[in-house]
């Protein structure tokens, strides 16, 4: 079973995650009264079925691992995040904060995509 502190880092991120894109929906969240299989609220849940809340987000973040994006929205999180299909990136091409990267004529939008969502160490 993983530590209190991985445990915390993933919830945030998922939270955050959802707090971001959808106000006073929890519907990302696998702790939430709709997503945890007991209806009952995200705190009863971790209260209740401690071993089950934290298997549930441990499921999640490796699904959800850290990425660029994830990690740059702790420090700007008021920045616009843009969908693409289910995908989501920040608009900013890579070439402006990374001198060794390239962006290919016409496929921006593929650059950013790529860049944002890169694995990178919690
Ligand atoms: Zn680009």
């Amino acid at each position: 079973m993983m530590d209190a502190v991985k445990y915390l880092k993933i919830k945030n991120r998922m939270t955050k995650r959802c707090s971001r894109s959808r106000p006073s929906d929890c519907s990302q969240c696998v702790l939430d009264f709709d997503n945890n299989h007991y209806k009952i609220t995200c705190e009863m849940f971790e209260l209740q079925h401690p071993e089950e809340a934290v298997a549930a987000v441990e499921k999640w973040g490796e699904k959800h691992p850290e990425t660029r994006m994830s990690d740059f929205l702790k420090k700007f999180p008021k920045a616009e995040v843009l969908k693409y299909g289910y995908d989501e990136y920040i608009d900013i091409c890579p070439v402006y904060i990374d001198t060794t990267r390239n962006c290919p004529n016409g496929e921006c939008k593929k650059c950013k995509l790529e860049y944002w969502n890169e694995e990178v160490e919690e």
